[in-house]
């Protein structure tokens, strides 16, 4: 019988079984050309129709409104980091960054590194660790702001927005890599929302940008060509050749979230799936710590110590043997970590919880 591990890694991470099986009994005919979609020329009508198909079913799936580009592009989200200061911010200008984790410290950095405009914090929670999202009256941007950007979801300390601001005028970007499609958000209050698709939407090397077009008429344009939204928005992200095989996969996950139920569906899911392992948390009576403040708790990534060092060594050892793969916290803030994307089973997260109580009893 087939072996499918319990995944709980962090991205690329898992992916739904029934998308793979597609994908293998499509792999050596896809449609009837005679070769697979990696073999596919990217202008070919059968290319086409699959790299349109995931655009719109994204734009379904997330209710993106009209006047929103959706880009396939490659670099990771972390290529984002250096491409949103190069385009939006000008000589003159400030950007703003909320400052939740390892990763808005990345973006910060890239747009200081930049070196045009200004990037500073407009709020931040380094000093509590990162255990909690500021609310939104803490953050503290300026009207002429160039943008403000932020993290919807800290995959290394586990916290998630749960409400987001209305910034008017100032055009508000989100990296959602970690949690997009996890849950229904209004993209309305976003000009820009982008995300690495190894967590929710597919195998890495494709990496998705929602930017309104507002936002790409004020780009700069000076810049390198490749590294210009305006170049592959007007070339609907064809304008060299893009991944396919990974557009591809990425529209098969969509096709997966839709016959699901859509995103709502999900998102019940998911809560379902995460409190399965916080509730053990809570009723440890401390022998479990959870890192994330309890209105800051991501739904994706469940972060947590065990009492004691030894014990959470062994406990990580324990449930590498069980079967439980990727519990390890990030080597930069160790402990452990539940990563509970959309395509992990609700059977896993069972799995995992009933493991932790079993240690606890055994040890507790
Ligand atoms: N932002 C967030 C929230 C992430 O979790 C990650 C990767 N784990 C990145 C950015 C960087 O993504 P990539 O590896 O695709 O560059």
């Amino acid at each position: 019988t087939l072996h499918r591990a319990h995944n709980f890694n962090a991205g690329p991470s898992a992916l739904p079984l029934s998308v793979l099986e597609k994908a293998q009994a499509e792999l050596l005919d896809f449609r009837g050309t005679g070769m697979s979609v990696m073999e596919l020329s990217h202008r070919s009508a059968a290319y086409d129709a699959v790299h349109n198909e995931a655009i719109a079913l994204l734009k379904e799936l997330m209710g993106i409104p009209d006047g929103y580009e959706v880009l396939f592009l490659q670099g990771g989200a972390s290529l984002q980091f250096s491409m949103i200061p190069m385009n939006f911010l000008q000589q003159g200008q400030k950007a703003a960054y909320v400052m939740t984790g390892s990763w808005s410290e990345k973006a910060l950095k890239e747009a200081k590194i930049l070196g045009v405009g200004e990037a500073y914090e407009a709020a931040s929670t380094k000093e509590e660790n990162y255990r909690r999202i500021p609310s939104i009256d803490e953050l503290k941007y300026q009207p002429s702001d160039a943008y403000i950007h932020l993290t919807s979801n800290n995959t290394i300390f586990g916290t998630e927005w749960k409400e987001y601001p209305n910034t008017g005028d100032v055009p508000l970007i989100g990296d959602m890599s970690s949690d997009i499609l996890s849950t229904p958000v209004d993209v309305s209050k976003f000009s820009m929302i982008y995300a690495g698709a190894q967590k929710n939407l597919g195998p890495s090397g494709v990496t998705v940008a929602i930017i309104r077009k507002d936002l790409l008429e004020k780009a700069n344009n000076n810049i390198p060509t490749m590294l210009r939204y305006e170049t592959h928005a007007k070339n609907n992200s064809l304008y060299n050749t893009p991944p396919t095989f990974g557009i591809y996969m990425l529209g098969q996950v969509l096709s997966w979230v839709k016959e699901s139920g859509g995103v709502e569906a999900i998102t019940k899911q998911n809560v379902e799936k995460a409190n399965l392992i916080y509730d053990v948390i809570d009723q440890s009576g401390g022998f479990y710590i959870g890192h994330a403040e309890s209105g800051s708790r991501s739904l994706m990534n469940i972060t947590f110590r065990v009492k004691g060092e030894e014990l959470e060594k062994q406990f990580l050892v324990e449930a590498k043997q069980e079967g439980f793969i990727g519990v390890n916290g990030h080597r930069s803030v160790g402990g452990c970590r539940a990563s509970a994307y959309n395509a992990v089973p609700y059977e896993s997260c069972l799995a995992f919880s009933d493991f932790m109580k079993k240690f606890m009893a055994q040890h507790g």
